[in-house]
């Protein structure tokens, strides 16, 4: 039994190596870590990301972006290669990850959102999730204001958010059909409208939460941005690069173009001081189509990056646009998984 299954592997392992030929695989992670709770799947478990290096490693090349951009200028066609990206900047991208691209050799670049390094605060989207998601007490009914806009929310029996309740709906993501208590279905109302306003009325419907929850900011260390001190131990050993993501992490669509422009300048500017290097990458707040636009395009182009990752699923190549690289988004998959999906989509 155990013979023919490693058969079957190496079968299969050549099967992808067949199918991994045209272009390069950018593959785009946000978090490893074992969390309770992962509303917006953003997070790979160690375990699980070890099994993609390997299966990875086994049927395609780790390249750099670096070098990909190398190929792109001298238009040469790559075969079977892959990068890894990380969007955001969490700290366990040093502590979680970076120790398994080292054991794995794979380069990988690290997108920052630079208005969170070293800040006490959660990510906007995870501080979201600790007031409505995790235990504490909101008034049953209350109103939150997004600019001109009054948003009312009913929470009736899910005034009060217990432990158990929070373990009970532990499982709960945005990808579930059902929104289990009337506090998820707040955490999506409230996601969605966040999500598309300005940073300044996100900041302050935050705010505005936070004190009705009687919350003090008390970040979860476990969902920390990292501060100067780590990003640079991160680029540390060579195989790890560094790019803009924003300053706070707005879609760029969603704001004015003044906004849009401080936002990819400021990026860049404050990681480039923060790090004594010219920084050539930047990755699109969320990233899909609809999340940047014409007036975003042109900023990235004048400000003096190299190359922009989006995140739409195709293969790269030096046919791509520079400034609209394709990749895709991987999930907190096991070993059979991970391969059925390389399996599926290349
Ligand atoms: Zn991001």
């Amino acid at each position: 039994m155990r013979i023919r299954g490693v058969q079957r592997m190496r079968l299969w392992g050549r099967m992808l190596r067949n199918r991994l030929a045209p272009g390069a695989l950018i593959l785009l992670y946000h978090r490893i870590n074992e969390l309770p709770t992962d509303p917006q799947l953003l997070n790979v478990r160690p375990g699980h990301f070890r099994k993609h290096l390997e299966i990875l490693r086994k049927v395609a090349q780790p390249i750099s972006l670096r070098e990909f951009m190398n190929a792109h200028r001298e238009r040469r066609k790559l075969r079977r290669v892959f990068m890894v990206t990380f969007d955001d900047g969490y700290r366990d991208n040093l502590e979680l990850a970076k120790p398994l691209l080292e054991e794995y050799q794979a380069p990988a670049t690290v997108s920052v959102a630079s208005g969170y390094v070293g800040e006490n605060r959660e990510f906007w989207w995870d501080e979201l999730e600790r007031l409505l998601l995790t235990p504490g007490k909101l008034p049953y009914q209350f109103q939150i204001r997004i600019r001109e806009r009054v948003l009312n929310f009913d929470l009736g029996a899910y005034s009060t958010y217990s432990v158990s309740d929070a373990k009970r709906y532990a499982f709960w993501n945005v990808a579930h059909p059902v929104c289990p208590t009337s506090r998820h279905s707040a955490y999506l109302v409230l996601y969605s409208e966040l999500r598309t306003t300005n940073v300044a009325a996100r900041d302050e419907a935050l705010r505005e939460l936070r004190l009705l929850a009687g919350d003090g900011a008390t970040a979860r260390a476990d969902y920390l941005a990292m501060d100067r001190q780590e990003i640079r131990q991160l680029r540390n050993g060579g195989l790890i690069e560094i790019a803009a993501h924003s300053v706070n992490h707005p879609c760029l669509s969603c704001i004015s173009p003044a906004e849009q422009q401080s936002e990819i300048r400021n990026s860049k500017t404050d990681l480039e001081k923060l790090l004594g290097i010219d920084v050539q990458g930047f990755a699109y707040p969320f990233g899909a189509s609809a999340d940047y636009d014409s007036h975003s395009l042109h900023f990235v182009g004048r400000s003096g990056f190299d190359w922009a990752l989006s995140n739409y699923p195709a293969m790269a190549s030096f046919h791509t646009d520079r400034f609209q690289l394709p990749r895709v988004l991987v999930g907190d998959w096991n070993g059979p998984k991970f391969t059925h999906f390389l399996r599926e989509w290349v």
